[in-house]
């Protein structure tokens, strides 16, 4: 997958990254919340926006960018 949301657990926001952020690593990196991956970033921000939380592109890999 090339890009992964995260959705915080408090629920109080969706954010977006590329696979290789330090901050994913590929969907693995243990965070507070739960990472759902997508080939396609327009689908991961359809996703990110359904959670109907603010959406944060990550201010470290820039995914929108890579769209
Ligand atoms: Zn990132």
């Amino acid at each position: 997958m090339r890009f992964w949301v995260l959705e915080s657990a408090a629920g109080n926001y969706a954010q977006v990254h590329r696979a290789e952020c330090e901050h994913c690593q590929d969907g693995k990196k243990p965070q507070s919340g739960v990472w759902k991956g997508f080939e396609d970033y327009t689908q991961a921000m359809e996703h990110a926006a359904a959670t109907e939380r603010p959406v944060l592109q990550c201010a470290l890999c820039h995914p929108e960018r890579y769209g």
